[in-house]
């Protein structure tokens, strides 16, 4: 089981549309982090790894992108999930707190299974919000996937509004004023 706070489809979260999965926990506790409500297990639904597969599936996008929370402390199914997902032909692009370091051998599989990786603990004090896919400039994209190089080249600030009947959703650094009243998240 994999413990899932929200699932979407997303085209900031790394290249293309994308199905983004936001998991729940993360022990790390960066000063600063804003997705704090993530931090805790208890904040996510147990979600199998078939069930995920079937929304992938469902969701007629070009890849899979892994964030949270701390994706890298899910557990062997992550590594299962990304199998499958490989195995459709989808890619993954994975969002980590950890540095390459520090990982066990269960943690490099999956990164190892992921076309592109952003690394690192968020760093309050090296904020900047106009970097493509990381909050502070000590975060690293590494990309295992030449073909990929392409769609990571420029640093941007970006911002996708989802608008639907009852609801807008903020995703990536919207401006202070559209925060307010507003559901938003905000990458690593
Ligand atoms: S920024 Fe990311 S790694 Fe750091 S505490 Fe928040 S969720 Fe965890």
């Amino acid at each position: 089981m994999l413990t899932v706070y929200a699932t979407e489809t997303s085209e900031i979260y790394g290249h293309g549309k994308r199905f983004v999965i936001w998991f729940s926990g993360c022990t790390l506790r960066c000063k600063g982090c804003m997705n704090k409500e993530l931090w805790d297990r208890s904040s996510g639904k147990e979600t199998a790894v078939k069930d995920l597969l079937s929304q992938i599936i469902d969701s007629n996008t070009k890849g899979v992108t892994y964030i949270g929370g701390e994706p890298l402390q899910q557990g062997e199914d992550l590594l299962i999930l990304s199998k499958h997902i490989r195995e459709l032909g989808l890619d993954i692009v994975l969002f980590t707190g950890y540095e390459l370091e520090e990982l066990n051998e269960l943690q490099k599989s999956i990164v190892n299974l992921s076309s592109v990786i952003i690394t690192g603990r968020y760093d309050e004090s090296k904020r900047n919000t106009y970097l493509t896919h990381r909050g502070s400039s000590n975060q690293r994209i590494i990309i295992q996937d030449e073909s990929l190089e392409q769609f990571y080249s420029e640093e941007a600030r970006q911002v996708e509004i989802i608008i639907t009947e009852d609801s807008e959703t903020y995703l990536g650094f919207p401006e202070d004023f559209l925060n307010d009243d507003n559901q938003s998240k905000e990458r690593h």
